[in-house]
């Protein structure tokens, strides 16, 4: 893995300035407080400091984004890589790619914000029902698409990335295609077996009280 680099203050603040306008809010210490009361979750290993995470809610579902990075340490976590996610409740239903700490770390978290930002805020409404519809799991390992959870019709599902713009949907082209370009190399390497997906290594939390957890 290339080596993990420390973003700037003048990145950290683009970033900020990035999420903020696009009405992220930083998520708070007494919030953050809440969730261990609540859950006693326990860190793999123990942490010093609270990292730098943002938040934005629109239709029932919530973006955290977090950027391994601790303020007041004036550092980030030595092996994190940034995160974001899509919760309904304490339910996460998504779990974007991690994002790892080289070169284009910034960027490409502040990419990836914006666009499970705008999943969120479009989030579609079924075409049959109109009901709002649900982050569901695909087959593939990671992939996900939207189905209506209402009965009284067949089952209604549409595609993970129907409504967004252009843009977004081009900037996802090319971190896919860049992905199984890596893919390929090493599998005509011999390598393929070390490609874990994260999803099975994530950080390892637990979570000391699950009756907690909102649903
Ligand atoms: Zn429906």
């Amino acid at each position: 893995m290339p080596k993990q680099i420390l973003p700037s203050h003048e990145e950290l603040a683009w970033f900020t300035q990035v999420l903020i306008r696009r009405g992220f809010r930083p998520v708070s210490m007494v919030e953050f407080r809440k969730v261990f009361e609540r859950l006693v979750i326990i860190p793999p290993t123990p942490r010093i400091g609270r990292e730098l995470g943002f938040t934005f809610s629109a239709n029932g579902l919530e973006v955290v984004v977090w950027t391994t990075f601790v303020p007041e340490a004036g550092k980030a976590r030595d092996q994190d890589a940034g995160w974001i996610l899509i919760k309904e409740g304490d339910q996460v239903k998504y779990f974007a790619r991690p994002v790892h700490r080289t070169k284009h770390y910034v960027h490409r978290l502040a990419w990836l914000a914006c666009i499970a930002r705008l999943r969120v805020l479009d989030r579609p409404t079924c075409p049959s029902c109109g009901a709002y519809m649900d982050i569901a799991m695909g087959e593939v390992v990671k992939s996900r698409y939207w189905r209506c959870r209402n009965r009284v019709h067949k089952q209604i599902n549409l595609p993970w990335d129907i409504n967004l713009p252009v843009e977004a949907k081009r900037y996802l082209e090319r971190i896919r295609s860049a992905r199984r370009r890596y893919r390929d190399t090493l599998r005509r390497e011999g390598r393929d077996e070390v490609v874990i997906p994260a999803v099975f290594k994530r950080r390892g939390w637990t979570v000391g009280k699950s009756e907690n957890l909102k649903r």
